[in-house]
């Protein structure tokens, strides 16, 4: 039986104040400045909100009064709701969050795994959701079933980690930008964001711990490429050639693998840093032993690792995994190609399922319950 769940979807027009876990250091330090007090006010806040991790301008007990309601007048102080935990302490476990304005989000605390993003040493890695929806209609994924609603705000992105730290009690230490939503789509905001979550005044966590995956957005590929913040970037390929890719991709018609590939080259050369590819083995739509030629290519001319996933089965959506057989088949072909290459093969826990299910399911629940 599903628990409980009340929701109230506000007019986004009453959320209209800048949150003031969207601002940077130095825009603090000009607030204090226009509000006639010291630069070393915005350190304390910053102390306050990463630090402390305060839920309110009121906390701020070292603050003058008159300067916290200034505050307060001026920016939003919003937090994201739990409204379900699902997993336990030793397996991923999935949270789902209600913003501010009602809607609801993932984010997915995954345990240690070596063959996960970033190094063996990878513990705690949590996998956050960047938009509300995703227009993307990546065939694979519940994300996009029920179309694109709005981007997430930078404070709606550090406040999942922060949240899930709160639940979970546990410190992360490698994120991973694979929940809902195509982070490069909302470039600006993921920016600002990233760049809080990585100041030694924010979250502390540093760059190289920190992997943006994107379903093929090659202007903001390149775009990334030219911003000095060292992330890792992980590609969802899924397909080595357009006629495979399109029927996986809808992106791929508009960024086909040429132009795709043509970023991806920018962004290893200009950042002196592997690339990963993802790709998402579907029976008889990407396992064939010809892609995987095709993809070993692909990946060695780009010095670019491959994480290969069976597909999981997503309610509403067609195909099926490849038996484990055809897997190592698939594998063994990269491996004889010399690249590096991974074949995750957790178990497919419902809650492993993919990105999205649990806010799609909880969303239809509400609806059914509502009318
Ligand atoms: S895989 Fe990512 S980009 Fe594609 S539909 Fe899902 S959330 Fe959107």
């Amino acid at each position: 039986m599903p628990e409980k769940i009340s929701i109230v979807v506000l007019d986004v027009a009453t959320v209209t104040k800048i949150d003031v876990k969207a601002l940077q250091l130095s825009e603090l330090e000009d607030k204090a400045q226009e509000f006639a007090e010291p630069d070393y006010r915005a350190r304390q806040m910053v102390d306050w909100l990463y630090g402390k991790r305060v839920q309110s301008f009121d906390e701020m007990s070292d603050l003058p009064r008159e300067f916290r309601n200034r505050l307060g007048q001026e920016f939003a102080f919003s937090r994201i709701d739990t409204i379900r935990v699902l997993g336990s302490r030793d397996t991923t476990r999935k949270f789902l969050f209600r913003l501010a304005d009602g809607n609801l989000i993932e984010s997915v605390l995954i345990p240690a795994s070596p063959a996960l993003y970033g190094s063996r040493s990878d513990r705690r890695t949590i996998c956050i959701s960047t938009q509300v929806g995703c227009a993307y209609g990546c065939k694979f994924c519940a994300s996009g079933l029920d179309g694109f609603s709005r981007n997430l705000q930078p404070n709606e992105i550090v406040d999942q980690i922060i949240a899930v730290e709160r639940e979970s009690g546990e410190k992360i230490d490698n994120i991973v930008f694979m929940g809902m939503g195509e982070p490069l789509a909302n470039f600006d905001n993921l920016m600002r964001a990233i760049r809080i979550i990585n100041a030694p005044w924010g979250l502390g966590i540093g760059a190289r711990h920190i992997t943006l995956s994107t379903s093929g957005l090659a202007p903001q590929i390149r775009q990334l490429a030219d911003e000095p913040l060292q992330v890792r970037l992980a590609i969802s390929l899924h397909g080595a050639t357009d006629a495979v890719r399109d029927q996986i991709m809808p992106i791929n018609r508009r960024y086909n693998l040429e132009k795709l590939l043509a970023a991806c080259d920018y962004y290893a050369k200009r950042k002196k840093q592997r690339l990963s590819f993802e790709y998402i083995l579907i029976a008889n739509v990407n396992d064939s032993p010809d892609q995987a030629r095709r993809l070993g290519r692909i990946a060695r001319r780009l010095g670019a690792k491959i994480n290969l996933i069976p597909y999981n089965t997503v309610q509403g959506l067609p195909w099926s995994r490849p038996s484990p057989e055809q897997q190592d088949r698939f594998l063994s072909i990269l491996h004889s190609s010399e690249v590096p290459a991974t074949l995750r093969r957790e178990k497919g826990h419902d809650i492993e399922a993919a990105c999205g299910q649990l806010r799609l399911q909880t969303k239809r629940e509400l609806e059914t319950a509502t009318s």
